[in-house]
């Protein structure tokens, strides 16, 4: 075999956190429509299906020249890192990958701590593993210990979106839950890439658009086409799929690009549902459209209002009242479509009294709006978001700074022993820095 990639559990022994990175099935469809043999492993899912799944004595019988594992999300450092020395023991030649936001930004800690990675991918990594295929074929790959980058920007119209094949138990892949397979019998539905990036700077978000300048060298998002995002879900229909999980917030691009799109869509005839997390508070005219297009009971809108003041949502990267909020959430019901909220624990900006009014709208929301979900989860410092990189700009004391710092609390999460859950601590912010 070629390539084989892996999708660590966070947890070590134990399913968890199943959900790959969206982009990693078009990066093995480019080295497989290149003439590569590949195939991929998620060993979260594995030790869903099979508790006694043990993953050395797997890579002893699946030997790869390169094995390629993401550390996108840093919950995955202590797996990651444990499955890079894992498969160096076993296959001490073969050439170990790492890639991802998370590996992105901390790749030289990466080479520089972990002799067992011999390359770290930085930004997108369709072209750079590609390339060092081809190059090991020749028998001029690149030099080991070194960083991986793209030549040019992501083409998003160039790659196959759709095809999940490679992945072994890719039909139960399609049933992933956070930390299991979902057993409701509800419809099948897989992450789907239309789009990259983001047009917002939310202090807490790892994936903010001044992140997507640094990691991947875009300003502004990068959108597939309408015509192909059409016959790509039509596609994901006719493999069965009930539903997919848009990548991207359709409703942030301009209404001429989203109507194209849904004439797109209903052209093609696929009949599907989606679920999408809007960034802000999508129009009404948009949210009509969107159920006039996918199958409004299998169709989703997440939207965050993260917190009972205004100030502080605006603060938050979410600059929308509770009255708008609350017009949103009438049209988003008048439509027929579900609704899921997203409030969060520990944002910048507290006044006193916040956490109260939080808790009220919250409640006053659900008991008005009936959502099918409603959370209010506490937020974890994610490597290079605005308030890891600005803390002052936010009043946060950051405690997670280097990959040694997320390695020892993802290692402690699974091991059972204390960690550090939010990785900072709040403090005042000014009224100026407010502003
Ligand atoms: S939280 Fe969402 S809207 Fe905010 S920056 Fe991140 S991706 Fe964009």
């Amino acid at each position: 075999m070629d390539l084989l990639y892996l999708h660590p559990s966070a947890t070590r022994g134990k399913p968890s956190f199943l959900f790959m990175p969206a982009g990693v099935f078009p990066m093995l469809n480019h080295a497989r429509r290149h003439g590569f043999a590949v195939s991929a492993v998620n060993e979260a899912v594995e030790l869903a299906l099979d508790p006694h799944f043990d993953t050395a004595q797997f890579l002893a019988t699946h030997r790869a020249q390169v094995y390629a594992l993401d550390l996108h999300w840093h919950e995955h450092a202590h797996g990651a890192l444990s499955l890079a020395r894992l498969i160096k023991e076993r296959h001490p030649d073969a050439v170990v990958v790492l890639g991802g936001i998370t590996a992105s930004r901390y790749a030289d800690e990466i080479l520089r701590d972990h002799p067992a990675v011999d390359h770290v991918v930085s930004g997108y990594g369709e072209e750079p593993l590609l390339q060092l295929l081809q190059g090991l074929r020749r028998r001029a790959a690149p030099a080991r210990r070194s960083v991986l980058t793209a030549a040019a920007p992501l083409a998003l119209d160039d790659y196959d979106e759709t095809d999940h094949t490679a992945l072994l138990h890719a039909r139960e892949y399609a049933m992933a839950g956070i930390h299991g397979l979902r057993t409701d019998g509800g419809p099948r539905g897989v992450y789907y890439r239309n789009g990259v990036g983001c047009t917002r700077n939310c202090p807490y978000c790892g994936g903010a658009a001044s992140a997507h300048v640094e990691v991947f060298g875009h300003r502004r998002p990068l959108r597939r086409s309408p015509a192909l995002v059409a016959a790509d879900l039509a596609r994901l229909a006719a493999q069965g799929m009930g539903w997919v999980c848009l990548t991207h917030d359709v409703s942030s691009g301009s209404p001429d690009y989203w109507r194209e799109l849904f004439d797109e869509v209903r052209a093609s005839r696929a009949r599907l549902g989606v679920y999408l997390e809007a960034n802000g508070l999508p129009s009404a005219g948009f949210v009509r459209e969107l159920a006039r297009t996918f199958v409004p009971a299998d169709t989703r809108i997440a939207i965050t209002p993260l917190c009972g003041d205004d100030e502080q949502r605006a603060l938050n990267g979410k600059s929308f009242g509770a009255s708008r909020l609350k017009a949103c959430l009438r049209t988003i019901k008048e439509a027929g479509l579900g609704l899921v909220l997203y409030f969060a624990d520990g944002l910048p900006g507290p006044a006193p009294g916040s956490r109260a009014r939080s808790l009220l709208l919250k409640a006053q929301l659900e008991a008005e709006f009936r959502p099918q979900m409603s959370f209010r989860t506490p937020l974890t410092l994610d490597p290079g978001s605005p308030m890891q990189l600005r803390p002052d700009d936010f009043g946060v004391r950051v405690r997670l700074r280097t990959l040694a710092d997320y390695l020892a609390r993802a290692a402690a999460r699974s091991d059972g022993r204390p960690f550090d859950n939010s990785g900072y601590g709040l403090r005042a912010v000014s009224a100026r820095r407010r502003r």
